[in-house]
C-alpha cells in the first residue's frame, strides 16, 4: 500500500480527518491540493495503485477554452474559471504545454451555417477571441489538409498539455503540504456515525472524516448510493483513439477541431506535447466500467475521418492506440451535489472536460466546503513543487550539458525512443509520490511510450524499478497486468 504521510503526521487510525477525498483523478488530486493550502487534516483515497490512472491518463490532453459550452452550465463557468488559473499553474509547476490555437473546420453547408452560433455561443462563454478564417487562410496554415474546407473558425486559447504531469503535480503538492495520499484504497462501503462524521471502509480498513467529497469519476454513482443517493447513473462513454509516429508531427500545426454535435466534440486531430499526432476520440456508451479495449470497428471509424480530414496522416507509422471513458451521466452538465448539512459533496459526471475544468472545479467545491462550515485557516508555510518536464518545446535533461556535468545520470539512456535518462527514471522512483508500477514509470518520465513501446527498454526498466521499489520483477509484470497502457 502506498501512503503518505507528513513527519509528524498521524496515521489514518489515529484520528478523524477533516475531509475525505475520494478518488486521485485530477478533479480529486486539485481539490485535495487547495485543501492543503489551509490547516486541515485531508486525506486522498485512491483505489489504484497511483494518482491519475483513471480516465485522466486517456484522454485527449486538449486543454479546452470552454468556447462551445453550453452557455451558463456549471461546465462552461467552470472551464472560465479554470482556464487563466491552468495557464499560471501549468507554468509554475512545469506542466508541459504548447499553446497551438484550434481551428474548427466546416466541411459541408450545414456545418457552415453552425459557425456563427458558435462564434456567438464562445462570446456569451466568455471566449472572445474566436474569429473566421477564410478557406485560403485555413489551408496556408495546414497545407496537408484535404481539399474542400468551406470555412472555419480560429481559437486561439484551444492548446494542448502533458495530462500525465498535471494530476501527478496536483498530487504532489497536496502530500508535500500535508495531505495523506492511499492508494490502494478501494472504498467499499460509508457508514454515517452517530456524530455525523464518515467511516470509510475498505476491506479490513477504516478511516474517519468530518466531510467527504465524491471525486471517484466513473464510479461517482456507486459513491453516491453508498450514502443513500440515486441522482444519476454513470454510462462510460468510450473513447478510441490512435497515436501517429513523431513523423506524423509535421503534418498538423494547430487542434483541428470538427464541429461539435450534441452528444459529442468529434473526431479531432492534435498534436501531443510528446511530438506525436493524435486522431480520435470515438463515443460510443457501453455498459462495462472496466472496458477500456479498443475495437476494430472504433479504430477503424476514427481511421476514415483522419483519411477524410488529412489523407497524409494516414501514411504515417502508427505507434499506439487506446481508449479512455467519459463518465457520462443522464444529465447534460456536471454533478456538482452539495450537501451542506451532511458535509457532502458530489464531483460527479465531469464527462469531457475535466483535465481543463479542473482548477475551476476545486475553487468551487472549497466555496461548497465553506458553506458547510468547513473552517479554512490559510496555511502560512504552502509550498509549492517543481515537476519534471516531459515536454518537446523545453529543455528536457539530455539536452542539458548543466544537468549532465552535474549528475552523469542525466546522461545515460535508458528509454532512446523517448530519451529518457537513467537520472530521470531514479527521480521518479524517488519522488514524493514515487513511481510503483511500469505504468506509473511511463507517466513521470515518457518511458515505454515511444516507437518501440518498450520492446527495446521495457526488461531494463522493469529490473531498475524491481531494484529501487524492493518488489520483484514478477510481481511488478503481475501488477501491471490489466492495467491500461
Ligand atoms: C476519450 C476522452 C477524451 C477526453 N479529452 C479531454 C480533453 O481533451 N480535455 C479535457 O479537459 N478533458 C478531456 N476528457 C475528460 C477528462 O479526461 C475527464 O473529465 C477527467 O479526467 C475526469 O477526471 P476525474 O478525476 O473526475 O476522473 P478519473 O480520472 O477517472 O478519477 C477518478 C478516480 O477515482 C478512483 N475511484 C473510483 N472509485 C473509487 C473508490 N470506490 N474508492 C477510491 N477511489 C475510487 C478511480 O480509481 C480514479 O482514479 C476526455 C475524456 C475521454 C474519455
Amino acid at each position: 500500500m502506498l501512503e503518505q504521510t507528513l513527519p509528524g503526521e498521524r496515521s489514518p487510525a489515529a484520528g478523524v480527518y477533516d475531509v475525505a477525498v475520494i478518488g486521485a483523478g485530477v478533479v480529486g488530486c486539485a481539490i485535495a491540493r487547495l485543501l492543503s493550502h489551509h490547516v486541515l487534516r485531508c486525506v486522498l483515497v485512491e483505489a489504484g495503485p497511483d494518482v491519475g490512472t483513471g480516465t485522466s491518463k486517456a484522454n485527449t490532453a486538449i486543454w479546452h477554452t470552454g468556447f462551445d459550452a453550453a452557455p451558463g452550465t456549471l461546465e462552461a463557468r467552470l472551464l472560465r474559471r479554470s482556464y487563466p488559473q491552468m495557464a499560471t499553474y501549468m507554468a509554475e509547476t512545469g506542466v508541459a504545454v504548447e499553446r497551438l490555437g484550434g481551428l474548427l473546420l466546416a466541411w459541408n453547408d450545414d456545418q457552415m451555417q453552425a459557425l456563427p452560433a458558435i462564434q456567438a455561443r464562445a462570446q456569451e462563454n466568455g471566449v472572445t477571441d474566436v474569429y473566421p478564417l477564410p478557406p485560403p487562410e485555413i489551408c496556408a496554415r495546414e497545407p496537408h489538409l484535404q481539399p474542400g474546407v468551406l470555412g472555419g473558425l480560429c481559437v486561439p486559447g484551444e492548446s494542448i498539455l502533458c495530462p500525465f504531469t498535471l494530476p501527478l503535480a496536483l498530487a504532489t503538492e497536496a502530500v508535500v503540504n500535508g495531505v495523506t495520499l492511499l492508494c490502494n484504497w478501494p472504498v467499499q462501503g460509508i457508514d454515517r456515525l452517530p456524530n455525523a462524521d464518515f467511516r470509510l471502509r475498505s476491506g479490513e480498513r477504516t478511516l474517519q472524516a468530518r466531510y467527504v467529497v465524491n471525486a471517484a469519476g466513473l464510479y461517482a454513482d456507486s459513491i453516491e448510493q453508498m450514502l443513500g443517493y440515486r441522482r444519476f447513473t454513470v454510462t462510460p462513454r468510450r473513447g478510441e483513439l490512435i497515436i501517429f509516429d513523431k513523423a506524423a508531427r509535421r503534418l498538423v500545426n494547430h487542434v483541428l477541431l470538427p464541429v461539435p454535435t450534441a452528444i459529442t466534440k468529434g473526431v479531432l486531430i492534435s498534436p501531443t506535447i510528446y511530438g506525436n499526432v493524435l486522431l480520435g476520440p470515438t463515443a460510443e456508451d457501453i455498459h462495462d466500467k472496466q472496458d477500456r479495449a479498443t475495437t476494430a470497428a472504433g479504430l477503424a471509424a476514427v481511421w476514415d475521418k483522419g483519411r477524410a480530414l488529412l489523407p497524409a496522416l494516414i501514411e504515417e507509422e502508427v505507434t499506439a492506440v487506446y481508449a479512455g471513458l467519459r463518465a457520462a451521466t443522464e444529465h447534460k452538465d456536471y454533478q456538482i451535489l452539495a450537501h451542506p448539512d451532511e458535509r457532502y459533496i458530489c464531483v460527479g459526471g465531469i464527462r469531457s472536460t475535466g483535465v481543463s475544468a479542473s482548477l475551476g472545479i476545486a475553487d468551487y467545491v472549497r466555496d461548497l466546503l465553506a458553506d458547510a462550515r468547513l473552517t479554512l485557516p490559510p496555511k502560512p508555510d504552502w509550498q509549492r513543487v517543481q515537476m519534471p518536464y516531459l515536454g518537446e518545446t523545453g529543455t528536457r535533461p539530455y539536452q542539458s550539458a548543466q544537468r549532465i556535468a552535474a549528475n552523469p545520470d542525466y546522461g545515460r539512456m535508458v528509454c532512446f525512443c523517448e530519451r529518457v535518462s537513467l537520472g530521470e527514471l531514479l527521480d521518479a522512483c524517488h519522488s514524493p509520490i514515487p513511481a510503483r508500477t511500469l505504468d506509473g514509470l511511463r507517466r513521470r518520465t515518457r518511458a515505454l511510450q515511444g516507437r518501440c513501446q518498450g520492446f527495446n527498454c521495457q526488461a531494463a526498466l522493469s529490473a531498475l524499478l524491481a531494484r529501487e521499489t524492493g518488489q520483484t520483477v514478477a510481481a511488478l509484470l503481475g501488477l501491471e497486468a490489466g492495467c491500461e497502457q
